[in-house]
């Protein structure tokens, strides 16, 4: 997966030289789950995985769009692009100038020739990859300069998000779209998801003899869609019944107070996820501002427990690879996204990264579960273009 793959799709597709390469990372959030409805806190890191988009732009409105990944060429004009057109992958690519354009800005037709680093739906977001490569493309490729100001990036960011919940009919909340384009090497990006800030947080695993593992499960995806509906219904109630705009206004020190007067147990625990959660993220940044990797391990297994317990979004994949990585040596190890399949990460020394890969899959093989897919990943930066 490289630039060189892409503009090879793209002459082989479109015949011609493209104009340029642009990639951008997945992501994988560190601690901060299900927070972003919550006017909440999460810190993800952009992954070395990247989607890589050849583009050259054209001079009428047609999109003429290809990828690696996909199955043949999907063509559409800029003007009948619209939700759920075109169907399938072609809208994460097809929505980004669709939504530029709806915000005023003038872009024109492209060719692009797709070639994807990032696991798809592995929860690593390959589709914020392909959406926000495409973006720093049409914003160069049409003079827009939204890629060279932070500015600029939350514009785009903004406009990948209204491409993948419009026309992609995809539910997303903004984190993968502002790691994708905002995240800095060695650094985890703190989002706020109340005020829209960012901040970078140091992450230098190098320098501790530290590496992050990242455990692809592979497990089925089961009722995500009813489960995240009733997930969020349930933190809207529970505020509601606390009077409150958000859970984030909801301070840790009396939370155990304020939680008995919630009408049921089962808001009692999603609260208590989502407020703890919150919390976590504020100890993993200090952690972190102090090169305190041992906390951040802990709270990446209260992370989990809470997740599995409170929330109920985990799945016996998930537990089965924190606990394997936690028992084979891990600081500390969570499930990591939406939850109910995905990925799990587990910070773990250098030297016991091998030992702990083995022991998740022995541990999985004696379940009888796929076999995972495991990889090691540091920070990286945001979308650039690379040729
Ligand atoms: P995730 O973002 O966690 O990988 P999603 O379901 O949000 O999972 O997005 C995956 C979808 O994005 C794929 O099913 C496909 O439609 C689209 N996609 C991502 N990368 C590519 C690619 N390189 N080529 C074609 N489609 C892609
Ligand atoms: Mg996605």
């Amino acid at each position: 997966m490289t630039a060189d793959t892409a503009v090879h799709l793209f002459e082989e597709t479109f015949g011609g030289r493209p104009s340029g390469v642009w990639s951008a990372p997945g992501r994988v959030n560190l601690i901060g789950e299900h927070t972003d409805y919550n006017a909440g806190l999460c810190l993800p890191i952009a992954l070395p995985h990247r989607t890589y988009a050849a583009l050259a732009p054209r001079e009428d409105r047609l999109l003429r769009v290809v990828s690696a990944q996909g199955d043949g060429v999907v063509e559409v004009s800029l003007d009948d692009v619209a939700a759920g057109r075109p169907a399938g992958w072609a809208a994460y690519v097809a929505g980004v100038p669709w939504s530029l354009e709806r915000a005023g800005r003038t872009v024109t037709g492209v060719d692009v020739a797709v070639d994807g680093g990032v696991p798809l739906g592995a929860g690593l977001s390959s589709s914020a990859a392909l959406e926000c490569a495409v973006a720093i493309a049409v914003s160069d490729l049409c003079g827009l300069d939204l890629s060279t100001s932070h500015e600029g990036r939350v514009t785009l960011a903004a406009a990948c998000v209204e491409a993948e919940n419009v026309v992609a009919q995809a539910p997303t909340g903004g984190m993968d779209q502002s790691a994708a384009l905002l995240a800095e090497q060695g650094h985890a990006l703190l989002l706020d998801c109340r005020d829209h800030t960012t901040r970078q947080v140091p992450f230098d695993l190098d320098g501790h003899d530290l590496a992050l593992l990242v455990v692809d499960t592979r497990a089925e995806h089961q009722l995500v869609d009813g489960q995240y509906a009733e997930r969020r219904a349930s933190c809207e109630r529970a505020a509601q019944e606390l009077g409150v705009a958000s859970l984030r206004e909801i301070a840790g020190d009396t939370l155990e107070d304020r939680l008995t007067t919630l009408s049921s147990d089962l808001l009692r625990r999603r609260a208590r996820h989502v407020v703890t959660e919150i919390a976590r993220v504020e100890a993993a940044c200090v952690a972190l501002e102090a090169e305190d990797y041992r906390t951040l391990g802990r709270l990446f297994l209260e992370s989990h427990a809470s997740m599995r317990d409170d929330f109920e979004i985990s799945v016996p994949e998930l537990d089965t690879a924190v606990s394997a990585a936690t028992a084979a040596g891990a600081l500390g190890a969570r499930m990591t996204g939406g939850g109910f399949g995905g990925s799990a990460i587990a910070l773990l020394p250098r030297d016991e990264v091998d030992g702990a890969r083995r022991a998740v899959e022995r541990a999985f093989a004696m379940h009888g579960f796929t076999g995972p897919e495991s990889f090691v990943v540091t920070a990286e930066g945001p979308a650039a273009r690379d040729l």
